[in-house]
């Protein structure tokens, strides 16, 4: 099955009960048994609800791999990634990632004894350096957000085999039709479901997928144990959100690149942040490993001024300005202010992220009238 035949079928089937085509929302806690442990594989919804095994079969299936586990947040998947870790272990980790991430690990989990080291990894061999024995895990994110580098993801998943050490890729701003990290060699993949995959702006999803049968029995354990698990009406609209995934996201790139090369010319713009064009750093790779640039640009203005940033923002009218990405609509960000004020200042100057630094979520609406936009907004 090809991409987007995928995306409206995998995991999908007609209801047994009655043919429906689309999945039901099976809004059950529990499931009736006839006689102690003799039941139709549904116990109790924590554990498993049909509505939830449909999507984590689509959800699979799009990134080509063999299991799929469904969160009530993106950062509720990640937090069970790193559950699979002891005291004592160490992650090396993306310096440049999302702010709820590096929260999570900074203000969590360094607590009860796991040590992370954040590393600039445009150049994958600097990640070498920070291997030691109780490296257990490498955790990186490409686009990451909001500087928009590309990290080599086969690169980095040879590293991680030479040295036995779990690799996972936080996938939600290329989603599976633009790069499969697990065919790249990573072990796990990671998404904000909440993002591209829904779609609509309107559910809070995490999910993971793995190819190992082991390591999917270990996180579907600290799925049931944890309970971070989403809810039947939300696991249908996403569902729902899927079947055009493959639709969206060309739009989202068609979008994105007339919109990255039109900042660029703009007067008032000083740097813009994407992949597709030719002199970013890490174009080649960008090229090799994702099938188009998609529709994430983060941009910064001559003389770096805060305020003019913000007055760019309070202008526009269909970037709406809102935490989030990855839905129908366009959306702009304050990274300092909004997404990444959790990292600490001397780290955001490190990576770039200034303050006049605007991130953009290129939406699907016709390109003119966000063109239009811009152009009133930057004035
Ligand atoms: C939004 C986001 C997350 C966190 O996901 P939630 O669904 O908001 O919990 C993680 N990584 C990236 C890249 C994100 O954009």
């Amino acid at each position: 099955m090809k991409f987007g035949t995928k995306a409206i079928h995998a995991g999908v089937e007609p209801d047994p009960s009655t043919g429906a085509i689309m999945t039901p929302i099976f809004q059950t806690s529990t499931y009736v048994q006839a006689s102690p442990g003799n039941h139709k594989g549904f116990e109790y919804s924590r554990t498993q609800n049909p509505t939830r095994s449909a999507l984590q079969k689509s959800i699979a299936a799009l990134e080509g791999g063999k299991h799929g586990l469904c969160y009530s947040s993106g950062l509720a998947a990640i937090d069970a990634v790193i559950k699979l870790l002891n005291q004592g272990d160490e992650v090396i980790v993306t310096n440049d990632l999302y702010g709820g991430t590096y929260r999570l690990f900074t203000k969590i989990y360094a607590k009860f004894g796991i040590k992370f080291h954040f590393v600039d990894m445009e150049d994958i061999a600097n990640i070498e350096s920070y291997i030691t024995d109780k490296t257990k895990l490498l955790w990186l994110e490409t686009p990451t957000n909001p500087m928009m580098n590309i990290i080599d993801i086969a690169g980095a998943a040879s590293i991680a085999k030479k040295h036995s050490i779990r690799l996972a890729v936080d996938n939600t701003f290329a989603t599976p039709y633009l790069q499969q990290p697990l065919e790249l060699g990573a072990d796990i993949v990671m998404h904000s479901v909440t993002k591209y995959l829904g779609g609509h702006s309107d559910v809070i999803m995490g999910a993971l997928v793995v190819n190992d049968d082991q390591l999917a029995e270990d996180l579907a354990f600290i799925q049931k144990s944890s309970g971070a698990v989403p809810g039947p009406q939300d696991c249908f609209l996403v569902l729902r959100g899927i079947k055009t995934l493959h639709l969206r996201m060309q739009r989202h790139c068609e979008n994105g690149r007339v919109i990255a090369e039109y900042l660029r010319s703009h007067p008032k713009v000083d740097k813009v942040y994407w992949p597709g064009f030719e002199d970013h750093p890490n174009h080649l790779i960008a090229k090799t490993q994702m099938k188009d640039f998609g529709g994430m640009i983060s941009f910064t203005l001559k003389g770096n001024d805060k305020s003019e940033a913000f007055k760019v923002m309070e202008n526009f009218h269909y970037f709406s300005l809102a935490e989030s990405l990855g839905g129908v609509e366009s959306m702009s960000n304050h990274p300092a202010s909004m997404t990444h004020a959790s990292v600490p200042f001397d780290e955001r100057q490190k990576i770039g992220l200034v303050d006049s630094l605007i991130r953009l979520s290129v939406g699907i609406e016709d390109v003119e009238d966000l063109i239009g936009d811009l152009k009133m907004a930057l004035g």
